[in-house]
């Protein structure tokens, strides 16, 4: 079946969430639907704010940064979204915080946040948001972080 493909080359934004396939749908729908973006470059990596906050490894950090330069300098984006979730394998899921979703949300805002900074910092003018998707009642709630 043959897609639709729109030939240019200006983004609004770069979107960074975890590669989890359970958020997956969600996330795409979320960002054009609720976000109402539709040209935006999608940057998957485990763990998301965690790669630029608090990287397990150096090469995780440098992997979302070269992203952000084809992003930034060839699709001249002005935003980019943040996106954590509850019960991330990066963070050792929920279980790492006693089960309880109140602990895991305040690393991922701490580290949602530090993420912010630095890449605030990095690309001047370029304004960074922050979300968190969230599990209530077995749905996903985006939550401004
Ligand atoms: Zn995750």
């Amino acid at each position: 079946m043959p897609y639709k493909f729109i030939n240019e080359h200006h983004a609004e934004a770069a979107a960074i969430f975890c590669i989890d396939f359970r958020f997956k749908d969600a996330t795409i729908k979320f960002i054009s639907q609720e976000l109402k973006m539709k040209k935006v470059d999608l940057i998957a990596l485990a763990g998301a704010s965690k790669t630029i906050a608090n990287p397990k490894d150096l090469a995780h950090k440098k992997t979302v940064f070269d992203q952000l330069e084809v992003s930034t300098k060839l699709h001249n984006i002005k935003e980019i979204i943040l996106i954590d979730h509850l019960d991330c394998g990066a963070y050792g899921g929920l279980k790492a915080f006693d089960n309880n979703p109140e602990k895991e949300k305040k690393e991922h805002f701490k580290n949602l946040n530090k993420a912010k900074a630095i890449l605030e910092k990095k690309y001047k003018g370029v304004k960074v948001k922050l979300f968190f998707a969230n599990i209530k009642s077995n749905k996903i709630i985006f939550e401004k972080a």
